[in-house]
């Protein structure tokens, strides 16, 4: 009986050792999180992100992220006509989405760089932005380019409406599916490319998810 008692009590004190430092792991974390979320949340918040370029944006990234590689053979769209890494993010449309008018407004403050209709796309715009203190530029592919009535020069502030998707299929998405592809490049330069051959290639872009959620 003794022995059982002792086993037991033996048992008590492994387990109690095995308990503090864990509670201590814990507590510690929870201390880190507390002080390092309350000063740092409130200011990069409005400064860092991007604006949401389509209503209920984060919803409608389901087929092309950045930086997926895509072949005519897997790709989750058909037909496929592209090859190579996805250097932007794709938003779908609805069903119900498809004749009616899909606005896109602006993911950032900018001047507006570029406004054409571009093989690929049909019509697109690209803006400069200003990204955690980077200069990019940000690319809309995808739009009727006829509802973008902003001129090329044209100071554009982050929300503010662009114009409406292009019509899937037709001479304004280039022959595409209705979707809006928006991509952020590095630099000040206009760049239209899609997707780009080389992974490594994919360095000078960034992916728009990260400063979207
Ligand atoms: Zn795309």
């Amino acid at each position: 009986m003794k022995k059982i008692i002792f086993i037991f009590i033996l048992v008590g004190l492994a387990a109690g050792c095995q308990k503090t430092p864990a509670t201590n792991v814990q507590s510690n974390n929870q201390n880190a999180s507390t002080t390092t979320n309350t000063p740092a949340s409130p200011a990069p918040a409005t400064t860092a992100k991007l604006s949401m370029p389509i209503a209920n944006g984060l919803g409608r990234i389901t087929k092309k992220p950045f930086g997926i590689y895509i072949t005519p053979q897997n790709s989750p769209v058909s037909p496929e006509k592209f090859k190579g890494y996805h250097t932007g993010t794709d938003f779908e449309t609805t069903v119900e989405e498809q004749d009616a008018d899909v606005a896109i407004s602006a993911a950032c403050d900018g001047e507006l760089l570029l406004k054409k209709y571009a093989t690929g796309y049909g019509g697109v715009m690209v803006q400069s932005c200003v990204l955690n203190g980077e200069n990019v530029t940000v690319l809309y592919g995808h739009l009727k380019l006829a509802s973008i009535t902003l001129k090329v020069g044209d100071s554009i502030v982050a929300g503010q409406n662009l114009g409406i998707l292009g019509k899937g299929y037709s001479t304004e998405t280039d022959g595409e599916r209705k979707h809006l592809h928006l991509s952020i490049h590095k630099g000040t330069g206009v760049v239209l490319l899609g997707y780009t051959q080389n992974k490594a290639d994919l360095s000078s872009w960034l992916n728009a998810e990260d400063y979207l959620k």
